[in-house]
């Protein structure tokens, strides 16, 4: 029998985002031409809250300009500062001809180009998160574990900065089109459901595959919660990963430049603290006669920069010594991801050990409470 999913919620006033939604900044490559839509009826207010146009649908390929300080909606609408697209009846915008859930905001940017909002609920945000943060082929109490850690770490980050990116910089983002019935019934059986520790919720941090234990908060983000995501947390769920382990040789020039250094022969590395397998926080190069000393989440991230997978180092999380010659660093590591909070393939794994979403919220984020949103 199929089931009724829930309603949209109203939409707010307005130039209003009330607690609860979210701005997503959608992508704006400057190559392609910003157009608008709606399938239905619709309704275009300015920053003053007036109402400067309505339709029974607006083409998708309506372009939005800014020109002279001003926002240039098709040919017709010219407005300052901002204006609010609002769907009515049920009907569904779009942005460069994807679907997008709820309003769209369009601003201009510091560099005077149009800036596209979309404003929504967090639960509709979620159901365009989930699907491309984890397969549905995870299962049900693992997209649980999903949609509460993505939901807390939505808020927490949205609260913090007022708006969200739409890729990993916060968290995958593709709007209604990548919605899956299985995710979206994840998201509405814990509905409202977040993390939160001492009456705040929390930036639950989730990555791919932590490789055998989770890494701290403290050792990768610059200014994490105190008194949880402070733990290793010890993980064999997900060796399954086709991340769990990985080999990786970096040429000596990609090495030096990661590590500061002038691009000469290498000579030695030392890790600390030096327990293999586990993640050091410090490398020190010697190359050349010159010594570099740099955290061990730069240097993953400067060798990793613009490579394609094969050549990036997936995670901190170091299996075996590493073989250095002349010419190349030889890496073996386990994981894939920052490490932080939620292994999602050992949310799988564990999951298909029986294991409740509520078991592996524990499992990820301990010292965190699991509480209900009013
Ligand atoms: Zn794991």
């Amino acid at each position: 029998m199929a089931c009724a999913k829930a309603p949209a919620p109203p939409l707010p006033l307005v130039g209003e985002r009330p607690l609860g939604w979210v701005d997503v900044r959608l992508s704006m490559p400057a190559e392609q031409p910003a157009t608008i839509g709606s399938n239905g009826p619709f309704e275009i207010y300015d920053s003053q809250g007036l109402l400067v146009m309505e339709g029974s649908s607006l083409p998708e390929n309506t372009p939005i300009q800014v020109e002279e300080g001003e926002i240039l909606l098709g040919e017709r609408v010219r407005v300052a500062q901002s204006l609010e697209l609002r769907p009515l009846d049920g009907a569904t915008l779009t942005f460069r001809g994807q679907q997008y859930r709820s309003l769209l905001r369009i601003e201009i940017s510091d560099q005077g180009r149009p800036r596209v909002i979309n404003r929504l609920n967090i639960e509709d945000y979620l159901k365009g998160v989930l699907p491309v943060e984890m397969p549905d082929r995870f299962g049900l109490e693992a997209l649980k574990s999903q949609a509460v850690a993505a939901r807390s770490y939505a808020l927490s980050e949205g609260a913090r900065r007022g708006w969200l990116h739409p890729d990993v910089r916060s968290q995958v983002y593709g709007g209604k089109e990548v919605e899956t019935w299985l995710s979206t019934e994840a998201i509405e059986q814990t509905a409202g459901q977040v993390l939160a520790h001492e009456g705040q919720i929390i930036p639950a941090w989730f990555q791919s595959t932590c490789g055998g234990k989770t890494a701290r908060a403290a050792d990768v983000f610059p200014a994490p919660p105190e008194g949880v995501l402070h733990k290793q947390v010890p993980c064999s769920d997900c060796q399954h990963s086709g991340s769990w382990s990985w080999t990786r040789t970096l040429d000596a020039e990609v090495v030096c430049e990661a590590a500061g250094l002038p691009v000469a022969p290498l000579e030695s590395i030392s890790l600390e603290p030096p327990y293999l397998p586990g993640r050091p926080e410090w490398i020190t190069i010697t190359a050349g006669g010159l010594e570099s000393r740099i955290p061990a989440v730069n240097f993953r991230e400067r060798v990793s920069r613009g490579q394609p997978r094969a050549k990036q180092l997936l995670s901190t999380r170091w299996a075996a010594p590493p073989r250095i010659s002349p010419e190349a660093l030889v890496v073996q590591g386990q994981g894939w991801g920052h490490g932080v909070g939620l292994c999602q393939y050992g949310a799988n794994g564990y999951a298909r050990r029986g294991a409740g979403y509520r078991i592996i919220l524990r499992r990820y984020y301990p010292g965190a409470d699991l509480v209900q949103l009013l």
